[in-house]
Formats: structure tokens, sequence, C-alpha cells
């Protein structure tokens, strides 16, 4: 049995050391392309979700590579993704790979353990000794997702500062191969010392005052560079800051009913849309309001083409909250046909944008004036991020 799973940027990483802890051989399908997207395309429903398309292009690839048992994430709905696993099996096989298998990995309430079983059910085997492997599999996936949340915490900020364009890109590429080769519990417990190190090591510039934008969105467009035409890259090098809170670590620590900043934006939400209608609807509202009170420059909502849930939150910020809140906000839907020219010229209208807000808001406040005309914002950001800014403002 040789495992693999669908690309979500830098989450293999997680994803690897899950399935290899539990003896599994796995393959990591080639980063998302535009091979990948073609054969997606032509074998899906032609009105299905982009990330279906998108993920069925990783598997081919995969299985070319050898993989033969595919995982795949689902949920109970109440969109399309509760779908995606059987369906996907039933297109795979049509196109003449038989013996695939693709397993659902189900996430709709990781407190209902069914996970275990689908665990069970990839390795072979029940027994007691399995049951320590498990854990081990389980405490270094939690583990390795915290620190690629780490990571896309510090990226989001010191791209913002890097003198030199690219050397956060290249910085992170090689923290994802150590965090790769990182497999001891004590050697996990001291990397996030090691993505402090590293960044600390970064040509920065103190003394800009980048933009801060939040980001948010549907969770596969959000984590997949390829999909979302590197966004979160492109805002740091026309020197903005990033702030996205969406990761595979906020999204499980959340089926563990213990990510307590969701139940925040779920509070936030509420008289808007008071359940979860699907994707990442409820929390991009809270999220919105969220980054609108802290003081935000602007916001970006990025979702696939057709997804129903996005567009309702979509809907919401414009018809509801852009006229409470007042932050700017720039949507991008992304399907195949989304190409770079567009979205470069519309993001660099929106950067002008924010920076003709900004100057006016600094103009007129007595705050910002006595500030040395810089904008200043509430404290806002958890402890890892509050160490970023700490190591940008000590770097000579
Ligand atoms: S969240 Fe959107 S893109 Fe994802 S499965 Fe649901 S409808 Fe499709």
């Amino acid at each position: 049995m040789i495992i693999s799973f669908p690309n979500m940027g830098p989450n293999w990483v997680a994803f690897k050391t899950l399935f290899t802890s539990l003896g599994l051989d796995v393959i990591i399908p080639d980063p998302t392309n535009r091979e990948a997207i073609k054969i997606g395309v032509k074998y899906s429903p032609e009105f299905v979700c982009f990330p279906f398309k998108a993920t069925i292009g990783d598997f081919v690839n995969a299985i070319e590579k050898g993989a033969d048992t595919l995982i795949m994430a689902i949920d109970c709905g109440p969109c399309r993704f509760g779908f995606y696993a059987s369906v996907q099996e039933r297109i795979l096989k049509d196109m003449g790979y038989k013996d695939i298998t693709v397993i659902p990995l189900d996430q709709a309430d990781l407190l209902d353990f069914k996970w275990v079983k689908t665990l069970q059910e990839v390795s072979g085997r029940k027994d007691l000794f399995m049951y320590t492997k498990f854990v081990k599999a389980v405490i270094f996936f939690i583990k390795k997702a915290k620190l690629l949340n780490d990571i896309q915490t510090a990226e989001g900020i010191f791209r913002a500062y890097e003198r030199n364009q690219g050397d956060t890109t290249d910085l992170i590429k090689n923290l994802l191969n150590k965090l790769d080769q990182t497999n001891t519990l004590p050697e996990l417990k001291k990397f996030k010392s090691v993505i402090k190190q590293d960044f600390s090591n970064l040509d920065t510039d103190k003394t800009r005052n980048p933009l801060r934008v939040g980001v948010s969105g549907e969770i596969h467009i959000s984590l997949e560079p390829y999909v979302n035409l590197d966004i979160r890259r492109k805002l740091g090098e026309m020197n903005i800051e990033v702030h996205q809170s969406l990761s595979l670590y906020d999204w499980v620590v959340h089926k563990f009913h213990l990510n307590y900043h969701r139940k925040w934006l779920e509070h936030l939400s509420r008289p808007y849309v008071p359940m979860d209608i699907g994707g990442e609807c409820q929390w991009v509202l809270g999220e919105y309001i969220d980054k609108a009170q802290a003081g935000f420059d602007g916001f970006v909502h990025q979702y696939p083409f057709l997804c129903m849930p996005e567009v309702t939150a979509r809907t919401i910020i414009t018809n509801k909250l852009k006229g409470i809140y007042d932050l700017p906000i720039i949507y991008f839907s992304f399907d195949e046909q989304s190409g770079l020219a567009g979205f470069r010229t519309r993001l660099e209208a929106f950067s002008d944008l924010m920076y003709g807000r900004r100057n006016k808001e600094i103009e007129n406040n007595a705050k910002f004036i006595a500030n040395g005309n810089k904008k200043i914002y509430p404290h806002y950001g958890d402890l890892f991020y509050n160490e970023c800014v700490q190591l940008i403002q000590n770097s000579v």
C-alpha cells in the first residue's frame, strides 16, 4: 500500500509524518501545476467547484508516481465537500485506474474519533502495539501542523520588511525541508527556536511601516499557492503585511473544539450567519469584523468560483458589513481561467487605495500625528506574532 493525498501548500510535511509514523509508504504528488489542473478540469463535472478539479489532478499525478491509496478529507456537508471522495473515486476508476482506493478521512467532528477507524483501516492493524504508533503519529502531526502555522505567521510579517526580494521565500523552502527531516520529539520541541533564528537572520528594513491586510477564504484556495496565484507572496513583495489565521493547525484545533479564536469569530458573525453553512463563510465574516476592529488597512477574500458558502459571505460583506465597518476589501474568485495580468493590476490598485485611506486617516487624527505620523494599532495577535514583531524591532 502506497499512500498519497492532495496538495495543500506546505501541509504535506504534516500529512507525510502522520502516515510515515504508522510505518506506511508515502508518495507526495508534485506541486500542483498547469498539467494537473488540465487533467482535473478535463475529467471533472464542469460545474463542480475548483478544489475538486485541482485535487483530481494531484491524485492522477500521485497515481502515476506509484500511489494506490489516496486519502481525501470529507465533511458532513452542508456543501459539496461531503461528496468529494466518493465521486473522485468513481472518476478515477472510470479513467482506468481500477486498482486505486480513495479513503475518506472524516473530519466533521474530530472528537467523535471516526478518524481513528480510518487510520486503523489504512494501517491494516488494530493491536495494542499499533495504538502507541497512533498516538505518536497524531502528536507528530499536530506538532508539525503547529510549526507550519508559525512559519506562515512569520512569513506574512517578515516578507513585508525583507530588503532582498525572494529571501523569505528561499528561507521558507529551507525551513520546510528541515521540518520534514525533524522526526524526534525533542527536536520538534526545539524547532520553534529554529524558525525564530532563521527569520532573525533575514536582512530586514525595520524603518518600513507596511500596510496590514487580513486574508481569509475557502481553505484549499487559501492554503495552496498555485491555485491562489501565490497571493500571499505577491502582497508581501508589495511590502504589505499579510495576516492569515486560517491554516491546517487552525482547522484541526477547531475540529477538536479547542479553537477559541474561531469561537470569537463565530461570536462576531452570529448576527449575520448563525450557523456553519459550509466553507469558511462564518469565519470569513468574523475575520472581516475582527480585522476592521483591530485597525487593519484592508482585507482580501479569496474563494473558488462557484463556491456557494463563500459567495454568501461576499454578499453579506458587500451589502451589510462594508457599510458598518468600512474596511476596504478585495475579492478574488479563482478557477482554471485565473491569470496573473489582471490579478497583479487589481492588487496594485488595492494597495494604492489602502495607502490613500491610511494617509487621510493620519492627516485627520491627532493620535497618529503624535506618533510621528505612523499609523498605530491596538495590541493585536498571538504570542508568536508578537515575538516576530519584536525580532524585527530588534534587528540592526
Ligand atoms: S467550501 Fe466551496 S469549494 Fe469547498 S466544497 Fe464547499 S462549495 Fe465547494
